[in-house]
């Protein structure tokens, strides 16, 4: 079984991390490629498997794999995640695939004996009703959205691992809440993609075929708050280096916008005048989910990319994609 040991260059570095094994779960996705960039110049030992190295779902490769590494901190990012439409059409691989993943990485950990594990969910684990901002005192309080609960509830699982590690073996397991990501290496699938890729898909095709509208799934009512992958990284590795005084920390930008004015703000930014029409046959989905950000903003972190910088970066990353010669599942062209 190989391993990509990155070496990243010393540059003697009083860090946390300087010398230490690091292990990046889906580090060729989204965000475990944000993490990975966040480590650049750092003087740390990054070890990142991929598919075809190490199948997340198989306990026994997990813990062989772990004994003979042996992390000293884990960035838990490798998840089957997908949009709206992806949740509602495949919710038996979403709920399997992350309970395997999930207890097969926290319980390797606690083996081994990883001193940090940061465990990655999702604003949808809040009730749907929750009060906003949505603090994280408000999990389990609550019926959840019902297009996305398998999703859901495998990430919930996670959490309650990662407390349930901490108060039996006393491992320093958190969680963390993000609001709904964007940025370079997003999945621009036709039906897959969360919004913001989704949207600058066809917003995209929309201005290269000329077509007068472009179509937005639901009413563009529902509220969404945003945050570059980047800064998401970012606050993960300030959370991971902070004493641990909470076990599950909420990491927003503080504020949200109706998916109309997300519309808006994309058209603009792809430079399609035409018209935006809406698809209210495609779900809504959870109304609001404004995250309390407090707890993370106390340790001193605060998110540096504003959303016309961050739209610009993930459409670019999005006209690379597409000039690219192998495109592949990310964008099914
Ligand atoms: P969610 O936050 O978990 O619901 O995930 P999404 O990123 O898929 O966002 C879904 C919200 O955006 C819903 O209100 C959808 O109706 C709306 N939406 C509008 N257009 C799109 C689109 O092209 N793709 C997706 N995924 N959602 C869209």
């Amino acid at each position: 079984m190989s391993v990509t040991i990155n070496k990243a260059s010393a540059q003697g570095s009083a860090s946390r991390f300087a010398g230490k094994k690091v292990w990046i779960t889906g580090h060729k996705g989204m965000l475990g490629s944000a993490v990975v960039r966040n480590f650049d110049g750092e003087d740390a030992q990054l070890l990142l498997t991929s598919r075809a190295d190490l199948d997340l779902t198989n306990q026994a490769d997990v813990h062989a794999w772990m004994e003979e590494y042996r992390p000293d901190y884990v960035f838990h990012v490798g998840a089957k995640v997908g949009g709206i439409h992806a949740n509602a059409t495949l919710p038996a691989s979403f709920i399997y695939d992350n309970l395997m993943i999930q207890a097969n990485v926290i319980s390797g950990a606690h083996k081994v004996g990883v001193k940090k594990l940061l465990f990655v969910a999702t604003n949808c684990t809040y009730p749907k009703n929750a009060e906003q901002p949505i603090v994280e005192e408000a999990l389990l309080t609550g019926p959840l959205e019902d297009s996305i609960r398998a999703y859901a509830v495998s990430k919930i699982a996670g959490i309650e691992m990662c407390r349930a590690y901490r108060k039996q073996h006393r491992c320093d397991f958190i969680s963390i809440i993000p609001p709904n990501l964007y940025g370079p290496g997003d999945n621009y699938h036709s039906q897959h993609s969360h919004v913001v890729a989704g949207i600058i898909r066809r917003t995209h095709e929309a201005k290269t075929l000329e077509k007068e509208e472009f179509v937005v799934w639901g009413d563009g009512t529902p509220r969404r708050e945003l945050l570059h992958v980047d800064d998401l990284a970012d606050a993960m590795k300030c959370v991971m280096l902070a004493p641990t005084t909470h076990d599950l920390y909420n990491i927003g930008c503080n504020h949200d916008l109706a998916i109309a004015d997300l519309a808006a703000m994309i058209a603009e930014t792809v430079g399609y005048k035409g018209k935006i029409v809406y698809d209210t046959s495609k779900p809504n989905g959870t109304m609001r989910k404004l995250l309390d950000s407090s707890k993370v903003r106390a340790l001193g972190w605060k998110p540096k990319i504003d959303e016309k910088d961050g739209l610009r970066s993930a459409y670019e990353d999005f006209l690379r994609l597409l000039d690219s010669p192998t495109p592949g599942a990310r964008i099914d062209l």
